[in-house]
């Protein structure tokens, strides 16, 4: 069983370049939203997420949402607000929702890499299934139990190939 560090640990998801993803072989991304591309409390990323996503978008790079969200219209909305394909329920770490998502992105697994906040769900799911796996800062820090959580994540806050 792969360990759940990332690959590359990023401030935020708009450090992610085309260069970088290109250097890995990387055609497209399967993007956590919460925490990731915007706050859980938000409706919409902030103007400059939404930049980097249209300009990766025209450099051709493939972007899919792999939520765990249990809200279905919230991560439908903003999925077809920015006309990708999406995933609600996706339960990360379990493999499921990766194979889906495979199989809807016509990508393989090491042409893709999944982009999130967390290691148990995000980074665990992306190395099991053979994704890069990139993560980006929180941009939540207002829920309870994000301390605890984060102490859970430290041993595993740092990049290993
Ligand atoms: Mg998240």
């Amino acid at each position: 069983m792969p360990l759940p560090f990332p690959q590359h640990f990023l401030q935020d998801v708009t450090c992610i370049t085309p260069e970088l993803l290109r250097a890995c072989g990387v055609k497209g991304l399967l993007l956590d939203i919460d925490g990731t591309l915007m706050q859980t409390r938000d409706s919409m990323p902030a103007p400059r997420v939404l930049d980097w996503m249209d300009s990766l978008r025209r450099e051709g790079f493939l972007l899919y949402i792999l939520s765990n969200n249990k809200h279905q219209d919230r991560v439908k909305a903003f999925a077809d607000s920015q006309g990708i394909g999406w995933q609600y329920l996706a339960r990360k770490p379990r493999q499921k929702g990766f194979a889906r998502a495979f199989r809807e992105t016509g990508l393989a697994p090491r042409e893709l890499a999944v982009v999130g906040d967390q290691i148990f769900t995000d980074m665990w799911g992306a190395r099991r299934a053979g994704c890069r796996a990139i993560l980006v800062e929180s941009t939540d820090t207002y829920l309870w139990y994000f301390p605890f959580r984060r102490l859970a994540e430290l041993p595993f806050r740092r990049e290993k190939p």
